[in-house]
């Protein structure tokens, strides 16, 4: 028998829609730097989409197109999430932080027709430009320097157009075609750390399923009584959904546009006063060191989603102490990207040993996202939260393939999807009875020695819980009689002189055993870190085989 229910599509015009109608005076706020910062109510910004998607129109935009945004997080760049995916085109967020020859890859293979810049990246714009054969108009936002306009004006074969002109007497409501809830929606691309870049094709219904979830009390648990500061690029994983899901429950959003250093990001929680923000751990101990040498009021700041990496504990229990909770999360590009957030369960003890620990871990799966571990002969792992192997995940916002470019078919690389469908994370660790992941490490970053895992996570947390520790970033290296041994790299903090005995110490005294601690050390200005702000391992393991670390043995 089939139901009896109505089959409306679920689509990102939909959302918009209801944003519009529901939550019309939710606001945007886009930092300016000096002076006022931009607001504008969704109401606007849903205005201005249909203008943007005529205009678009005009410009020969039809279902289907690739309309890349080369954009920090804004306003303008809101209009384009919601107009690009709702007139039927698919919006393909570039990573601005990349070098030059992988955003040429990237805009090529995705098939780019359209690029929506802001005037202050129209210069790592340029270089590409010989390069997209399918580019035909570049649209720019806000002003770009006299020299960087002039040459852009100059390319040949691709029309400039300004974006508030594109705009400009447009119809500010848009017919938004009733598309297939499966069709692609938006086009983001893996920042790993190994490989060529690999594009993932999110759907309608997939955004749509996920900012349901992002918006659940176990997850973020946003409302309209929020101000949510959204750190996290746009460029990626949709900015972990929050645009999406702030136009389902009217969460107003404050965006940091380009001023993403620690003192600009103080004063705006001082004067923006939000409630939620989400980023990669690098961002939060940033801010840390900021408000530690030059304190401000940052008492609105009550919950933060920490996720993209590991949350050192140390990191977590600071911030506690400033009255900021961190709830961390875990997911991956593939991923949409939320998949376990660490909400502890209801029946432990509010500020318990027990509670932290959950907090601690990757967190608990939703209902949306199955889990399992395999072992390293395949085999499926218990539950048991101590049997280790690798988190495979499947689900509605999970990927089932990569995008294979504008002319290509998408692919299923054995390494990343098992036979029967599920993703292959590559990330290594342990789910409890009660559904909680722990990650120990990814696949390629656990070190393996004398037949036995050391995890690098573990080490590197323990190593960040010491006060002359800035930072740490523990790698495998080669060893004769182990096979491989932990090589820990750490950045002391001012003032403080190299240690290595005493850190081996501290290590044993947190419960590190003594055959995991690491007897190679090397003291580094700063841990390499990948385009979003992760340790980029495969940086560091490349200088050591160069020899350019100067390492010590203790
Ligand atoms: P990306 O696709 O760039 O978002 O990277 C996804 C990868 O980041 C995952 O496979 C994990 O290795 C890592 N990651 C994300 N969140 C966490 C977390 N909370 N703890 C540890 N690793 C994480």
């Amino acid at each position: 028998m089939f139901s009896t229910m109505q089959d409306a599509p679920l689509l990102v015009s939909r959302i918009l829609r209801h944003g519009v109608r529901v939550h019309g005076s939710s606001t945007v706020i886009t930092w300016t730097g000096a002076g006022e910062a931009q607001r504008r109510t969704f109401a606007e910004v849903g205005a201005r989409a249909a203008q943007l998607a005529h205009g678009l129109r005009e410009l020969g935009v039809g279902e289907g197109d690739v309309t890349g945004t080369l954009m920090w997080n804004n306003a303008e760049h809101v209009e384009a999430y919601f107009a690009v995916p709702s007139m039927g085109a698919v919006l393909h967020t570039l990573n601005l932080r990349l070098p030059t020859e992988q955003l040429s890859y990237i805009a090529r293979h995705a098939g780019d027709k359209v690029i929506l810049v802001n005037g202050s990246l129209v210069g790592l714009l340029l270089p590409l430009l010989g390069n997209l054969p399918r580019l035909e108009h570049v649209v720019v936002s806000g002003a770009a320097a006299d020299d960087a306009g002039a040459a852009l004006a100059a390319v040949s074969g691709v029309q400039v157009h300004e974006y508030e002109e594109l705009l400009a007497g447009r119809p500010t409501v848009y017919d938004w075609p009733e598309l297939d809830e499966r069709r692609a929606a938006s086009l983001c691309y893996t920042s790993g750390t190994t490989g060529e870049p690999k594009g993932v094709a999110y759907s309608h219904r997939s955004i749509y399923l996920h900012s349901m979830q992002v918006n659940m009390a176990e997850s973020m648990g946003i409302t309209d009584a929020d101000l949510s500061l959204v750190i996290v690029p746009q460029f990626h994983c949709n900015s972990w959904g929050l645009p999406h899901a702030a136009f389902m429950t009217g969460v107003n959003l404050l965006m940091p546009d380009r001023f993403l250093q620690p003192g600009p990001i103080a004063e705006m929680i001082e004067r923006e006063r939000p409630t939620h923000a989400a980023a990669v751990p690098t961002i939060w101990q940033g801010l840390l060191a900021e408000l530690t040498a030059k304190p401000r009021d940052v008492s609105s700041l009550t919950q933060v989603t920490i996720g993209g990496s590991a949350c050192p504990p140390a990191l977590m229990k600071a911030f506690d102490e400033l009255g900021m909770r961190v709830f961390h999360a875990w997911g991956m590009t593939e991923t949409s990207p939320l998949g376990t957030v660490a909400r502890p369960p209801a029946k432990v003890a509010p500020g318990s040993d027990e509670e932290f620990a959950y907090r601690l871990t990757q967190g608990r799966f939703p209902a949306g996202v199955e889990g399992r571990l395999i072992g390293p002969g395949g085999e499926e792992l218990p539950w048991d939260g101590t049997s280790a192997g690798e988190l495979e995940v499947r689900g509605p916002w999970i990927a089932g393939a990569y995008f294979g470019g504008v002319e290509g078919e998408p692919t299923r690389p054995a390494d990343k999807f098992s036979e029967d469908g599920w993703l292959k994370t590559g990330d290594v660790g342990t789910i409890s009875p009660d559904g909680y992941l722990t990650l120990t490490d990814r696949a390629k970053d656990v070190i393996k020695s004398g037949g036995e895992w050391i995890s690098s996570v573990e080490l590197e947390n323990a190593l960040m819980s010491h006060p002359d520790v800035a930072e740490a970033a523990v790698v495998a290296v080669p060893d004769e009689k182990w096979g491989e041994r932990p090589l820990a790299t750490v950045v002391l903090r001012e003032g403080a002189a190299a240690d290595f005995v005493a850190l081996q110490a501290h290590l044993a005294s947190n419960g590190i055993a003594r055959w995991q601690l690491p007897e190679r050390w090397a003291v580094i200005a700063e841990v390499p870190k990948t385009s979003v702000g992760k340790f980029d391992k495969k940086v560091l393991r490349g200088r050591f085989a160069e020899g350019a670390l100067k390492v010590e043995r203790v």
